[in-house]
Parts: C-alpha cells; sequence; structure tokens
C-alpha cells in the first residue's frame, strides 16, 4: 500500500511538472510574440506604462530606489541631481534609450520571463504579478558627486573596483531629468548618449601605459636606452613635443615625451605592437552585464611602411590613417589592470537581481576575464604611474591625495582644425590601496589647452571614493 501511495506521489508530481512547463511553454510564446508586437507598434507610452505599473526597483548599492513603481507610475531618483547623473544608465520606461537599465532588463523588472517553478512559487505566495528588483554596484552618493565635477562639462568619468570589477559611479555629460526623456523635450544635444559606454575617444598621451608596456615586453627593449628630446621629430613629421632634454623610460612617461614613446613604438615595430595589443585583450570589451559596450578600436597597419606615422600611433594620436580610440570605461579597465598585477577583470554594474520572495540571481561573480600585462609589466607600469604623480617634474600635480598613493597619466588630443579646433582632456589613475581598490578615467571635451581639468577632476573622485569604507 505504502509503495503504491508512493508511486502515486511521484506520477502526480510528474504530471504537475509537465502540465507546469507545457504552461510556461505557452506564456513564454505569448510573451515573445507579446514582445515582437510591441517592438514592431514602436511600443507606445501608454501601454509602457502600464506594463510597469507593478514592475520591480532599481537600487544602488547604498540602498538609495532609483527607480520605482508607485500607484501605477513609474518614478525616478526623488533627488534630480542623482536622477540626472544616473539617467543614461537607469534610462526609461518609455525606453527613448536602449542601452539601459530599464530597457536590457525589461523582462526582469516586468518579472515575464521566469522559470516555471519560480513562478510557481510567486504564484502561489501571491506575487505572481509583481516585477523583480536590479540591485547596481553603482554608489548612489559617490555617483552624485562625481555629477557634481563634471555637470558644467561634456564628458565621462567612470569609477571602479579594479579587484572585483564593480564599477562604482559613472556619469555621461549632458544629462537631464527623466521627466524631460520621458516626454521627450528640452533634452540638450546628446544628453542620451551613455559617453561612458559608447563614446569612443582618441586616448591621447593616457596610450602611452599600452605603449609603455608594449616597449617593455619586446624583444627589442633596452632598460639602458635614453633619448635627447629637444622637441623635433625624430623623422620628419614624425611625434614631436616641446623638448624635455635627456629622457630615459621613467622621465619620458613623467614628461610625457612623445619623440621618446614615438621612437619606442618604431623600436616595437607596427606589426609586434599590434599584436600586444590584440593579445592584451584591448578592444575584447563589448559587454557591460546585458548592456553593450563599444569595444576599443585600433589599427596601425597604414604605418607598416611609415616610421613617421607609427611614432604618431605610439603617442596615443591617431593621425592619418591610423586607427585608436577606447571608451572611458575601457581606459578605467586599463589602469586598474595596471594596479591589480595585470589582472583585467570583467565589469558589473547589476550586483544582483532579486525577485519578490527575496531570492537573488545573477550575483555579479568576480571574474578575470583576461592578463592585461604580465606581473612584471604591471609592477614597472605601477612605479612609472605613480612617480608620474608624485614627481616634482609632474603635469598631473592636481591629481595628488595626501595620505595616498597615486597612480596615473594623463592626455590631451587636439580635435578638429583651425578655428574650429577644440581640445580632450583625459586621465586615467588609480589607488595603490587594499582598501580602496579604485580606477578612475575622466574625458573632458572643449577643456583648456592645458590639461588640469581632467586631472582635478580624476584625483577629486579618487579622494572622495577613499572617504567610503571599501569593498
Ligand atoms: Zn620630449
Amino acid at each position: 500500500m505504502k509503495q503504491l501511495i508512493r508511486n502515486l506521489k511521484i506520477a502526480l508530481v510528474m504530471l504537475l511538472i509537465f502540465s507546469l512547463a507545457l504552461g510556461a511553454g505557452l506564456v513564454y510564446q505569448q510573451q515573445q510574440s507579446q514582445t515582437t508586437l510591441l517592438a514592431v507598434a514602436g511600443e507606445n507610452k501608454a501601454a509602457l506604462r502600464q506594463r510597469y505599473a507593478q514592475a520591480g526597483q532599481i537600487l544602488s548599492r547604498d540602498g538609495v530606489v532609483l527607480a520605482s513603481s508607485e500607484n501605477g507610475e513609474r518614478v525616478y531618483a526623488e533627488d534630480l541631481t542623482l536622477q540626472r547623473s544616473l539617467s543614461q544608465l537607469v534610462g526609461d520606461y518609455t525606453h527613448h534609450m536602449s542601452n539601459t537599465i530599464e530597457t536590457q532588463y525589461q523582462s526582469e523588472l516586468l518579472g515575464n520571463q521566469r522559470n516555471v517553478m519560480e513562478q510557481f512559487l510567486l504564484d502561489v505566495t501571491g506575487r505572481g504579478l509583481q516585477g523583480s528588483d536590479i540591485h547596481l554596484t553603482i554608489h548612489a552618493l559617490l555617483n552624485e558627486f562625481v555629477y557634481e565635477q563634471m555637470k558644467n562639462r561634456t564628458g565621462s568619468a567612470v569609477l571602479l573596483n579594479y579587484k572585483t570589477g564593480e564599477i562604482l559611479a559613472m556619469v555621461s555629460t549632458p544629462a537631464t531629468t527623466m521627466a524631460n526623456i520621458v516626454a521627450y523635450k528640452d533634452i540638450p544635444d546628446t544628453a542620451l548618449f551613455n559617453r561612458s559606454l559608447n563614446g569612443r575617444y582618441a586616448p591621447g598621451s593616457t596610450f602611452k601605459i599600452m605603449t609603455s608596456a608594449a616597449w617593455l615586453s619586446s624583444g627589442k627593449f633596452d632598460p639602458a636606452y635614453t633619448l635627447e628630446c629637444n622637441g623635433d621629430p625624430v623623422r620628419a613629421n614624425g611625434a614631436r613635443d616641446r623638448g624635455h632634454g635627456t629622457v630615459n623610460l621613467d622621465t619620458a612617461f613623467t614628461l610625457s615625451c612623445n619623440v621618446f614613446f614615438g621612437e619606442a613604438t618604431v623600436k616595437v615595430g607596427a606589426k609586434n605592437f599590434y599584436d600586444y595589443l590584440v593579445n592584451a585583450g584591448l578592444g575584447r570589451l563589448n559587454s557591460l552585464d546585458r548592456l553593450s559596450v563599444s569595444p576599443a578600436r585600433y589599427q596601425n597597419s597604414a604605418a607598416a611602411d611609415d616610421r613617421a606615422l607609427l611614432s604618431w600611433f605610439g603617442t596615443g594620436q591617431p593621425v592619418g590613417d591610423l586607427v585608436l580610440n577606447i571608451t572611458p570605461l575601457e581606459l578605467a579597465l586599463m589602469s586598474g589592470a595596471v594596479a591589480n598585477g595585470g589582472n583585467l577583470v570583467e565589469p558589473h554594474v547589476v550586483r544582483y537581481i532579486n525577485n519578490p520572495l527575496n531570492q537573488k540571481r545573477e550575483e555579479a561573480q568576480t571574474t578575470v576575464a583576461g592578463r592585461m600585462f604580465s606581473p612584471q609589466v604591471a609592477t614597472r607600469l605601477q612605479q612609472m604611474m605613480l612617480e608620474a604623480v608624485a614627481s616634482g617634474d609632474s603635469i598631473q600635480t592636481n591629481a595628488r591625495i595626501e595620505g595616498l598613493d597615486v597612480g596615473g597619466k594623463s592626455g590631451t588630443v587636439e580635435i578638429g582644425t583651425g578655428s574650429k579646433q577644440t581640445i580632450n582632456a583625459l586621465w586615467t589613475g588609480f589607488l595603490a590601496d587594499p582598501e580602496h581598490p579604485y580606477a578612475v578615467a575622466v574625458v573632458v571635451e572643449n577643456a583648456s589647452g592645458t590639461n588640469t581639468t581632467a586631472v582635478a577632476i580624476g584625483g577629486q573622485i579618487l579622494k572622495e571614493a577613499a572617504r567610503y569604507e571599501g569593498g
């Protein structure tokens, strides 16, 4: 008898699982066709508002609600500065921006693509219609601080933990309020574009981090190599600067000597340098959790037989037919890899997803995406970047923080020609502090002639981040 009951029980459970699977299959198909239909119809606003009526919240790591559904309305962070600072990341339920949490995590926020068991459990507890919450790695107070530094400028700033890959702050300016975005009015030019993830910038002298690495790793590397820089190019039309006297690798890095790095690049060779960048994993990054990231682009084949052109490549200036650009996120990851013993960690912006039963999913895992630099090269680059900020000859004095070791590299890039010429100022750096393993990248468009802005902003961001408990 006992055996019979047990068999019956098993049969019932099997039947239940089978029906649930069948039902789920149908529901899933319906949702698929519904999603497709809405996409075709251009996802009209009323329908979207309806769909987000019970959507989950989006929260920062410090517990600030960045988006929630209240009384059938989707509302965003109360603080308008915070709202602006995260507008391109959090996004809008109207989907005017697509590369956002609201859009790319729609199925989680709405809770409409759950597996059978999860939906069954939620249904029997009466929470079947509630969406899941998305917990971000973003620190709201820090993000707001970063926005305050950037708000009157055009550009981007990214702050991340180079041990875990968690992004603590990410700002793109100009930015506007969610009310404007939802209404699609009074939006400043390019304010819906996420420069941090998709803005491709010529790296300028920040690229000398990679040039140094390629030179240090090259079979042609000579630690005793020095060069007398009087500012003139070694090769006609090649890399030049204002003159730095006798420089070696260390002093050339601190002074950001174009002539030295141009010649080092020529010694490495176009093909070897290109191969080094590929092996380092530059440009391999094309996603941030479910968001898309524009990978760095580089191509120096035009300089295969042109040493003058090749010398410019090593200074981070993509002149002529050279191709060289990078997003602020990838620039921050590059500095992070230097500080992290050469290991490039996979970045995350979603910490975890929490369903209404408090079950966590898609928890951010620390993953080493690859080895960007060998440990020896990373150690050497670390010394160079620390010295480049600490040195009395440094142009990065604005990035110094009392009591903390800061490493960094600045860069400036001339955009356009003649009266329309402007300057992009860049800075990337890190804190050599186990309690605060942070890296930062800052890009300021239309900056003044000398790069004091991006350096100062980067330093301020690291200083502020070090005030909070690590992790
Ligand atoms: Zn020089």
